[in-house]
This record gives C-alpha cells, sequence and structure tokens, in this order.
C-alpha cells in the first residue's frame, strides 16, 4: 500500500473537528480538482502491519486510552483502502472514519464516512457512488449550489468555504457560507481550525 504520511494531530474540519485522531493518508486520487491543496502524490510502501505499527507509534506512552479516532484519507483513500487495514486499525484507535470523495466504494467496516463530493466542479464524471455517509462535507466557492447534494443521504451536513489562498476572498466565503447555513439550516459551517491553529 503506498502511503504519504502518517501523523497524530487534531481533526481541523467537520463533525469532529478538535477531535485527537490519526491520520492516515494514502497516496494517489482518481480526480484531479483545480483547487485541491493536498500533497497527497508521493508515497512509501509499506505493509498493513508496517502502517499500524508507525500509526501506534506516534502516540504518546503511557496513555493506555487510544484517541477516538484514527482517520484515513488521501488523496482517495478508496483506491487503496482494504477491510483487513480497517481491522487493524481498530487497534490505534477507538473507531476509523474515512474522508472520500465517494466514487469509490468502500470496505463494509468502516465506522464513519465523510463524503467530500466533487462533482460540482468535475461534471458527472465525478458523480459519488455512494449515497449515503455519516458526515456530507461540502465546499463552498459561493458560485455552486450546495443543494445539487440534497439526494445524498446524511446525518449531518457541513458546508466548508473553499481555501482560495487569498484571505480578503477567503473572508468573504466565510461570511457567505455564514449566510447560506442561516438560510438553509440544515447545513452546518465547517472551519479548517487545524490551518487557524497552523498545526498539521
Ligand atoms: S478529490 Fe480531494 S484529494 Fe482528490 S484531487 Fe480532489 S481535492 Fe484533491
Amino acid at each position: 500500500m503506498l502511503v504519504n504520511e502518517i501523523f497524530h494531530s487534531l481533526q481541523g474540519e467537520g463533525y469532529h473537528a478538535g477531535t485527537p485522531a490519526v491520520f492516515v493518508r494514502l497516496s494517489g486520487c482518481n480526480l484531479r480538482c483545480p483547487f485541491c491543496d493536498t500533497q497527497h502524490e508521493h508515497g512509501t510502501e509499506m505493509s498493513e502491519e508496517a502502517i499500524v505499527a508507525a500509526a501506534r507509534n506516534l502516540l504518546p506512552p503511557p496513555s493506555p486510552l487510544r484517541p477516538p479516532l484514527v482517520v484515513v484519507t488521501g488523496g482517495e483513500p478508496a483506491l487503496q483502502l482494504t477491510a483487513s487495514l480497517v481491522e487493524a486499525l481498530h487497534a490505534v484507535g477507538e473507531r476509523v472514519a474515512v474522508e472520500t470523495n465517494g466514487t469509490l466504494h468502500l470496505p463494509g467496516n468502516v465506522d464513519w464516512v465523510t463524503l467530500s463530493p466533487k462533482s460540482l466542479w468535475l461534471g458527472d464524471g465525478a458523480a459519488p457512488v455512494l449515497t449515503r455517509a455519516d458526515e456530507l462535507k461540502v465546499l463552498f466557492d459561493g458560485g455552486h449550489d450546495p443543494a445539487a447534494y440534497d439526494h445524498i443521504d446524511a446525518a449531518h451536513r457541513f458546508l466548508q468555504p473553499m481555501d482560495t489562498g487569498d484571505p480578503a476572498r477567503n473572508a468573504a466565503l466565510m461570511r457567505q457560507a455564514a449566510d447560506y447555513c442561516l438560510g438553509h439550516p440544515q447545513w452546518r459551517l465547517s472551519l479548517q481550525i487545524h490551518k487557524i491553529l497552523n498545526i498539521p
């Protein structure tokens, strides 16, 4: 399995924002979003045993407590993720969450699915095959209507202002996204707190 990075931090986005988690970033993605800000292409070949060992080594001794979450992300983790890795990662964290663009099916033993579809920007070729998720997270750029994903069955719906790299534009998008949530209360605002805190 090609692994981009494994690290221990706080989940920065969505429902679990602020929650301690071990992150396993798998390399590669099947989409090419023009706004992608994740360095996911490079990777090291690792066995599932080596991934679990590396993840466990990140945890501060001597706490007997596992962190609440292991987050498998990418790139697109569904390109490589196996049920056996999900099972093994339960030794690292209490629950295994996956962040996906939804274009590929996931192993059935994932505990939490965060679906972040990209077909608003890439068209039908990026339409999600997943029709339900624990959490739907849609980027907000002020020009595309998140209602396009109203058919997705999700317990939680988050609107996340896109990071344009321009502070003034970002501030305007945050205000617009907040207004959208006020008018559409099924949505909640998600801010990228790891960027605010300047942590990985
Ligand atoms: S789906 Fe995510 S990781 Fe893949 S290119 Fe788009 S933004 Fe980047």
